[in-house]
């Protein structure tokens, strides 16, 4: 399932929810009965140990059994600047490999920051180092 607008609202309207002000973001992901999660970050004092907007809906899919088919993280620098789609980090690459069969992720389109598009995890690590094993399957 690629990712839509609809996916890219819910994950401003948690960053919002969560950071009415300043500096803020947050991730939603589509599980593959269509439901929606959202997860943001926390700000610890020791930035060691904050962890990447999508780690929360990620481990809550996982808790659940459930597929990630497709997930986007958005930022922005303050309560009126846009948002803006950003790309998944390595290690959430990572994460996002148990469902590399099924998922889309947002990322920017490279001249307008503004907008975004959905690619494949093929697409986004077209020589993703697992690819050599097996995958694991998962069922919704
Ligand atoms: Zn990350």
């Amino acid at each position: 399932m690629p990712v839509d607008q609809t996916l890219v609202d819910a994950a401003k309207a948690q960053a919002r929810a969560r950071f009415p002000s300043g500096e803020g973001g947050a991730a939603a992901v589509y599980l593959c009965d269509g439901s929606i999660l959202t997860s943001v970050g926390f700000d610890s004092p020791n930035e060691a140990a904050n962890l990447c907007y999508e780690t929360g809906a990620y481990c809550e899919a996982y808790r659940q059994g459930k597929t990630v088919v497709a997930s986007v993280c958005v930022i922005r620098e303050h309560e009126n600047a846009p948002f803006v789609v950003v790309a998944p980090c390595g290690i959430c690459r990572e994460r996002l490999a148990i469902w590399r069969e099924s998922v889309a992720v947002a990322v920017p389109v490279t001249d307008n920051p503004s907008q975004w598009r959905s690619v494949s995890f093929q697409d986004l690590q077209p020589w993703y180092w697992a690819a050599a094993f097996s995958s694991t399957s998962h069922t919704c």
